[in-house]
Formats: C-alpha cells, structure tokens, sequence
C-alpha cells in the first residue's frame, strides 16, 4: 500500500542536539508497571514499541538516588552501576530497531516517602510528603545538599550515557520532581537564591540542565521535559504567566523541549474529560520562543490531526505514552499506508491504572500490552491455524469480536452470533452514556478488521438457544454472552438481597428505562465504586431528573483515583447538581422510595424517590450449563468472570491464542522474572 503523501512530513528525520531522531513519533516518558521489578517485561515491550516504528523510545522515570525512592511503585532506577546492565538491555531493544534511547532522570523529593530506602525525603521546604499522605517530612534543602543534589543528576547522565542511551530527559513536571518543587511557588518560599524571583526558583533547573550538558552533551540529545501551566490559577505557573517567562528564560539551553501541563491527572486526562490534542492551547506559545525541536503530548491517534499540529506550528513531534501502548505499530501503520489499521487509545486509563497498583500496565484496546516477554504476544503476529476447526462464537462484545479478529487472524473459520442488533455488547452501550463516546473505538477497531476477513462472518440479531448452537454443529463453541447488573443490592457492602422491590440497574437504564416520573427524585447508589455510578448520576442530572449519588465509599467513584479521574469525576458532579452522599447502605426499597442506611452511624433515612443500584453483575452462563459435556465449550470474559472491559479484550485474545494448544492447568501461564538472590 502507498502513503498519503500528506503524512510524509511525520517521517522526516529531526535533528535533536547531537543526535537524529528517524522520525518525528517520540513515545514521551510513560510508567507502565514494569520497570525496576519486572525489567524483562519492560524490555520487551519498549523494543516493541521500536519495531513498531517509534523514532525515540524514553524508559519511565527513572529514579537517580535512594532519597528519591518512590516505592511502592515500581519505576526504573539508577542508583549505582549495578543498575546500568537492565537499562543497557532496553537500549539494546531500541537500538535493534534503529530507534534512538532515550531516559528521564527522575527524583521525586518531597512527593515520595523513602519507605524503601528508609532516607529522608528532599526538598525546597520542610513539607509532610504529597505521596500518600504518609507522616513523614521532605527537609529543607541547605546550599550544600543542592551541591549534592547536582552531582548525584550529574552522575546519572553519565551513568545513561554509560547505558547507552542517546537522549538524556530532565524533567521538571507534573509537580513531581525538585526542579518541579523549587521552580512553584507553592512549594518554595525560600529566601536564598533558589526562592523569590522566578530566576531564582528556575536556577535549579536551569543548572541541572547545564551541567547535563556540558557532562554528555557533545554525544547525547539534553530533552527538557516541562509543564508551563499546572491548571491551579494563580497559586501556580501558568502558560500565559510564569509558564511562558521561565520557558522564555531559558529557551536555547536545551536541545528539545517536550512540554505539557501538570499535575499528571491534568496531563493524562481521560478520554471522558479532554479530546484529542486538549494540550495545544497550553504549549501553542513554545514554539515562537525558541529554535530547539517541540513536542507535546494529547492522544493523538489521527494522522490528520498529527499533521495539523506540526502545520500550524506548534510542535515538530508528536510526543505520545497512550496511543503507543494502544498500538505500539501505529507509525509503521501510517508510514505503510495503512491508519485505518490503527488500534486506537480510547483514553480509558486502565494503562495509568495498574501502574498506580504496581501491576505490569494492561490496555483495553491492546490485549498484548505487558504480555511481549511474558507471553511471547506480538501485538501485531498470531500463530497459524492448528486445524481446520470451524469455531462459534456466541456475542458480540468486547470479548467475542476480540477472539473472532483474532481467531480469524489465524485463518480459522469463525461465525459470530450476536442477539442484538448491533455489534459491541457493553462497549456499543457504554458509549452513549456521557463522556464515554471513544471507548466505541474497541468495538470499531475489531469490526474494521473483520470486515476484511472472508473466514469470519457475523450474524446479528441471532440469539443462540442451546438446541441452535447444537444443530449449527461447529466444532467449538466460545461463549461471550456477557453479564448482567443485579437488581437486587447485592455486592460489596450488602452481603444479602436487600428487602423489597427490585432496583432499576445500569442495564435498565441503557435500555431506555426511567424513573417513572420525569424530573423526579432518583438516588443512584454506587457500591461499584468505578465509572458506572457517576456517569449514570450525570445522564440522569443531564435529563432533568433530580439526583443523588449515594455511595457506601468514604469517597464517590473512588477507584478512578487509579485512572486519575476521581477529582475530575467529583467536580463534575457538583457542576451537574448531582447531590454526593458518601458512606451509605442501601438497606430497604419500594416503588418510589428507599432507604439509605449510614454505615458508620447506623442511622436509617427513608427517603422519596427511585432507585438505580450499581453493586455487582452476574454472569450470563445459562448456555454453558446446558451445553458443557455436548460440545466443546469455553465462556470468555463477562460471561466467565465479570470484570473491565480491558479484561474481556483480553480473554477474548486469549482464547484465540490458545485454540488448538495444550494449556497445563497446574502451571504458571506466563513467564516471570527471576531475582538472582545476593546472599549465602
Ligand atoms: P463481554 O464484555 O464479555 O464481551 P458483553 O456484555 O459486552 O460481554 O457482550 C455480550 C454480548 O453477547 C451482548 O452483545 C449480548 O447481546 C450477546 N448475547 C448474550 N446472549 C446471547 C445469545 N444467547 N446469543 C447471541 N448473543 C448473545
Ligand atoms: Fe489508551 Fe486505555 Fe489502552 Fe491506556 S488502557 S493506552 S488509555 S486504551
């Protein structure tokens, strides 16, 4: 196939100080999970991202010194040269593929409490740590502990150049990192020469800067990685402000700039609260102040809109950490004429998610993500069909349209059988719900691919009885038939059905039903604690109804504190007028009313007005009760154990993998990093 020439400008190779980059694709610094604690995952999933075409490939942070130890994450770090070999693998990964290395020397100071370590945390001010409100405090830093400070960043450049890399990150974002700390007000009130004026809160900065390069910067690119607004006003830096004065100060120092805005949970919104390209109104200035190479980040997955920013003048990179988990091939996709094969993000943050619980990152568009040394998956290359097996899948979800794409890959024959009238199960529903419109984009990617494949056909409107499924006579049947939300309370906080009538569910509400009266009093009674609960609260506000959003948490929608949402998710509500009750039991329900018990008082409130309850979903496996012993079967995703959507992609894709391979039950199903014990 042959490209647009319109993209041909993304192929361009850019000069970066000492080095050239292959093309303008830069995957910005990302966590992901792996680092330190599984390095042959991270390994292999960042050379990944290089055959994929990436030009630059930058590891996470990577912290340079045990004062900055941000356990219980799992980063990489570089505390001594012990550490140099796993960097220099990943180095090795890149360079196989002709991409360049590139790492971002990280200490987080006064964000991070040392549990590991066990050293006192750093920074321009006695302030308790940010990290997890632990009771312990970053002290000062004297004149001399920033002399250290400079030699310790000053040895981890060399120490990377020593790696291999040839881009060294310095980075001063996301009100992460001393330079980040010393550079705010908030943060600094120092009187010495590193507080006051804006000069002197950037001289830090400014001087970690020249003091890379003047160690490694004849052989390797100096990148500042910079946040010129940090979204909180006046109490902060902003793009129109300070923001602009400090890049403007210091505009020709570095050979790049890479440039977004903080905190993270403002840099890596979710596709539910910022669009594609949400940064450029932030960083438009950068580009007129300096000479150096620009880049940004703002899930940019279209070529088009890729261009555009490089047109109209705003950055010479399109910097990216989600859309290159989603779809590590996406620039050979573009540079092989070929986007409509994109995987793209749907900015859901379950990536961000599992790295905020120290798990290897997963993706819901990517099932492959995490799983290229683990398992050996290549996002792009599936085995061959084992035998001629003709396989029915049974729904047309997250999970069924994963294994048929991915069977059909194989060139086995599928037939896919879904009951509605569309394709997508949950997805195609979920995204009409309000801020969900890109999460189609699962169901969009597969159903594009498919389109292509003469081995798999799918049939809609075709809900399978088991007598169907027996006389249709394939020689394996997969179930993907989905779950559905209980009516009846029961979940994390009621351990029993509670007493009376049936609640309306999330399906309910999907399906159109409402509370009988328009404009009345609704509770929506959270004990899910994840999206479901505040995105039906808002279509309900949004409709005019008059809503409260209960929840037994202490917080509502308090596991988006993974995703970064849970901030974004409250203010929302408080802008849609949707009342927050926290730390509620639904106890009692009847048409029209309801009772909500506090679950720290006891104290029984019954109050007016329907209820729609989220508490936990149930399988729907009558199919595999009927079926088992018959015909060879096997449920995937909801229809096995209900979960998030990146869960049933990846069962889906699993089960795909596995067909016609013998799988021993007893052993572990994926390979594990071992440590090399240091004792005895
Ligand atoms: P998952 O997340 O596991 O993919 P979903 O709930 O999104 O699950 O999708 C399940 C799909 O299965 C839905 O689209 C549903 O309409 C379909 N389905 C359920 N039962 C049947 C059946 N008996 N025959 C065909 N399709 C079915
Ligand atoms: Fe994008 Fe979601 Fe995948 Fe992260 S998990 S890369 S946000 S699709």
């Amino acid at each position: 196939m042959t490209r647009d020439p319109r993209y041909d400008i993304l192929f361009e190779p850019i000069k970066i100080g000492p080095v050239t980059a292959p093309n303008r694709f830069y995957q910005v610094p990302h966590c992901n999970g792996m680092g330190r604690m599984f390095p042959d995952s991270m390994i292999d999933m960042r050379g990944m991202k290089a055959e994929g075409g990436w030009g630059i490939i930058t590891t996470e942070q990577c912290d340079f010194h045990p004062t900055g130890d941000v356990q219980p994450f799992t980063e990489t770090s570089m505390w001594d040269d012990g550490d140099v070999p796993y960097l220099s693998e990943m180095v090795n990964a890149v360079h196989e593929h002709g991409s360049l290395a590139g790492i971002e020397l990280v200490h987080n100071g006064q964000g991070t409490g040392c549990l590991y370590s066990r050293e006192t945390p750093i920074g321009p001010e006695h302030r308790p740590v940010s990290l997890h409100n632990h009771p312990i405090q970053a002290r000062a830093m004297g004149l001399s502990d920033i002399r250290d400070y400079r030699r310790w960043h000053r040895k981890a450049a060399l120490r990377a150049r020593k790696a291999g890399f040839d881009i060294v990150v310095v980075y001063a974002g996301h009100d992460g990192t001393v330079p980040s700390h010393f550079l705010t007000r908030e943060n600094n009130q120092r009187v010495d020469e590193y507080g006051g004026s804006l000069e002197n809160r950037l001289r830090l900065f400014r001087e970690l800067i020249e003091d890379t390069k003047e160690s490694v910067g004849d052989t390797m690119a100096v990148v500042v990685r910079f946040a010129v607004d940090e979204m909180m006003g006046k109490d902060g830096l902003e793009w129109a402000g300070e923001g602009k004065e400090a890049v403007e100060m210091i505009a020709e120092l570095p050979d790049m700039w890479d440039v977004n805005v903080s905190d993270w949970e403002n840099d890596s919104m979710t596709s539910r609260f910022a669009p594609e390209g949400y940064q450029e109104d932030y960083i438009a200035f950068v580009k007129q102040v300096t000479s150096k190479p620009v880049s940004t980040v703002g899930r940019y997955t279209s070529p088009d809109t890729m261009v555009s920013a490089i047109r109209r003048g705003l950055v010479d990179l399109i910097g990216a950490a989600r859309p290159s988990i989603a779809d590590p091939f996406l620039p050979n996709k573009i540079k092989e004429g070929r986007p409509e094969d994109i995987r793209e993000c749907i900015g859901c943050n379950i990536c961000a998610a599992w790295n905020n619980l120290s798990a290897p990152s997963r993706c819901t568009q990517n099932p492959t993500m995490g799983e290229e040394w683990r398992k050996g998956w290549h996002p792009e290359k599936i085995a061959a069909k084992e035998s001629e097996s003709h396989i029915l899948v049974v729904g047309a979800g997250p999970a069924g349209l994963e294994a048929a794409h991915s069977l059909g890959k194989r060139g086995y024959q599928v037939t896919l059988a879904e009951a509605r009238s569309e394709p997508g199960g949950r997805i195609t529903r979920e995204s009409r719900l309000p801020g969900l419109a890109e999460w189609a984009r699962v169901r969009d990617y597969r159903l594009g691919q498919i389109q292509g494949m003469t081995n798999v056909e799918m049939y809609l409107e075709s809900e399978m009885t088991a007598e169907q499924i027996l006389e249709f006579g394939a020689d394996h049947v997969a179930l993907a038939t989905g779950a559905i939300w209980r009516s009846d309370g029961v979940g994390r906080a009621n351990r029993f059905p509670v007493p009376g009538a049936g609640a309306l569910t999330p399906d309910d509400i999907m399906d159109g039903k409402r509370p009988a009266t328009p404009g009345s009093v609704v509770t929506v009674y959270d004990d899910d604690h994840y999206y479901m609960g505040s995105v039906v609260a808002e279509l309900l506000a949004i409709e005019g109804y008059q809503v409260t959003l209960a929840t037994s948490g202490s917080q509502i929608a308090s596991w988006t504190e993974y995703t970064l949402e849970q901030g974004h998710i409250e203010a929302r509500m408080v802008s849609a007028g949707v009342e927050i009750l926290p730390r509620q039991q639904l106890s009692a329900m009847g048409e029209g009313w309801h009772e909500l018990t506090n679950n720290l008082t006891g104290e029984a409130n019954k109050r007016d007005g329907s209820v729609v309850s989220i508490t936990a979903r149930l399988p729907r496996d009558e199919l595999f009760d009927a079926l088992k012993g018959k015909i060879p079967v096997r449920r995937i995703g909801d229809c096995f154990g209900p979960s998030i959507i990146a869960a049933a992609v990846y069962e889906g894709h699993r089960y795909a993998r596995e067909f016609d391979t013998k799988i021993d039950p007893d052993g572990v199903p994926f390979n594990r990093t071992r440590y090399q014990l240091q004792h005895g």
